[in-house]
């Protein structure tokens, strides 16, 4: 909070901030969102049109943030605003299956072949917890690789090295996570083909799966090397142990198709959340129809929700996907193309170290010239600068990921009117950027 004096006001989220802090631990419902990595107040959000937020204040910010990823279409799309209400007023919730599940399933395992089936969640962090549980089910084996910043939500196991928020708080570990519980995670730095090879013979017979973000975005954008995934797909084969590609964060937004669409890497399970919901709690895990029919009720290996597959919920995730197709995601590719763009020239402009890390649509900005490949190069960039960056576009009401390790999210509704928006703010946001100093 100390961090940042700020010079402009937000008095009703600083009220709603404080009364927050006194019936939500640390006033917020997930941490980042407290702008403890940035300081000063977070934004309390009343509303949401295409690309634009409005504050509590009543301040209209162009939002690079897109609820972390869900809003591709932008906030309050027409379509995806009738789908809701279309499925709401036919009821909210049953708790028996309904026709949208499958519609939603059958879109998934068309647009993702290796998806030969899918159990839908309710949140990327249930689709990771019950894949690991799935994976060790098939194998019968214990171990768990992940990666150094790669974030794959809460779950238990997966908070070791996390990206993040884990990250953001540099937290080195969890109070509450067990060494059982953990014990049984190898954490290896990202695109080390080597150091997994080297694991996979330090606990032969013992790895029951590698689970690793399609493209990190949980450090900031941190793209695999050539070859990288493919490496861990061989490997895993060769050592029957399941690779598990995260699509959390990539998955229906790099590509109609996803990583996968991109790269071509096929894993033997995937997860998905963010884009396949519509901005509500939707989400999935899904692959190999082998390892898919251990799960409950045709296998042994239990997994539930009481709202896994909610109507409304899948009636907003299937209006999106299907208003995303090729047209949309160059649009996308075009408009991440011109934000990197004018953010690189701004900050070039005022001599401001820096690299701009992108896959497909997704991207970040590293404050450090030099080549960032693991979560080590991540941390070794100087976060200060993005702080007084962060303010000064936050001031001229643009809304950045309160974090230097998140990605920037663009939807199809920003537009050329969104863009000038941005590039008029830039200029000051890059000088306060080389202006900042290291407190
Ligand atoms: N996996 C990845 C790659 C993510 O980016 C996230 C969230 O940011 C998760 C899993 C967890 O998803 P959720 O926040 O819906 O639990």
């Amino acid at each position: 909070m100390d961090r940042v004096t700020e010079s402009y006001e937000a008095p009703v989220s600083q009220t709603l901030f404080a009364r927050a802090a006194r019936v939500t631990p640390g006033g917020v419902n997930s941490p980042v969102r407290a702008f403890g990595a940035v300081g000063g107040t977070p934004r309390f959000m009343v509303s949401g049109a295409g690309p634009y937020l409005t504050d509590a204040d009543g301040r209209e910010y162009v939002d690079l943030v897109c609820s972390w990823g869900p809003m591709i279409l932008g906030h309050a799309h027409p379509a995806v605003l009738e789908a809701v209400r279309a499925a709401a007023v036919r009821g909210t919730s049953f708790g028996a299956p309904t026709p949208g599940e499958v519609e939603l399933a059958e879109e998934m395992v068309a647009r993702v072949p290796p998806v030969e089936q899918v159990r839908l969640v309710s949140s990327g962090t249930e689709a990771t917890m019950s894949a690991i549980r799935l994976a060790r089910g098939f194998t019968g084996r214990a171990k768990v690789v992940k990666f150094a910043g790669c974030y794959h939500g809460h779950v238990d196991a997966l908070l070791a090295a996390a990206g993040s928020g884990v990250a953001t708080f540099g937290l080195p570990d969890t109070p509450g996570v067990t060494g059982a519980q953990a014990g049984e995670t190898v954490v290896l730095p990202y695109n080390d083909l080597a150091a997994a090879r080297a694991a996979f013979e330090a606990h032969p017979g013992e790895i029951a799966c590698v689970i690793t973000e399609a493209v990190p975005g949980n450090m900031g954008v941190v793209p695999p090397v050539p070859g990288f995934n493919q490496g861990l797909a061989d490997l895993c084969a060769a050592h029957g142990a399941l690779l598990i590609s995260d699509e959390v964060m990539t998955g229906f937004r790099v590509s109609r198709q996803g990583w996968f669409g991109i790269e071509g890497v096929v894993p033997d399970l995937m997860t998905f959340g963010k884009v396949m919901g519509g901005g509500f709690p939707a989400a999935a895990f899904g692959g190999r129809a082998d390892v898919m029919g251990r799960l409950a009720p045709a296998g042994p290996v239990y997994q539930a929700g009481t709202l896994s597959g909610n109507p409304v919920a899948t009636a907003a995730g299937l209006a999106q996907l299907r208003l995303l197709d090729d047209a949309a995601y160059a649009r996308l590719d075009a408009t991440a193309a011109e934000l990197r763009g004018l953010v690189g020239q701004a900050l070039a402009k005022e001599g401001v170290a820096h690299t701009v890390s992108a896959a497909g649509n997704m991207f970040s900005v590293f404050f450090t010239a030099a080549p960032v490949t693991d979560f080590a190069s991540a941390k070794a960039q100087e976060a200060f600068r993005y702080t007084a960056f962060f303010h000064a576009m936050l001031e001229r009401g643009v809304y950045l990921p309160p974090s230097a390790f998140e990605t920037w999210f663009v939807s199809t509704a920003h537009d050329e009117q969104a863009l000038d928006r941005i590039a008029a703010a830039l200029p000051a946001a890059a000088r306060a950027a080389a202006e900042a100093e290291n407190s």
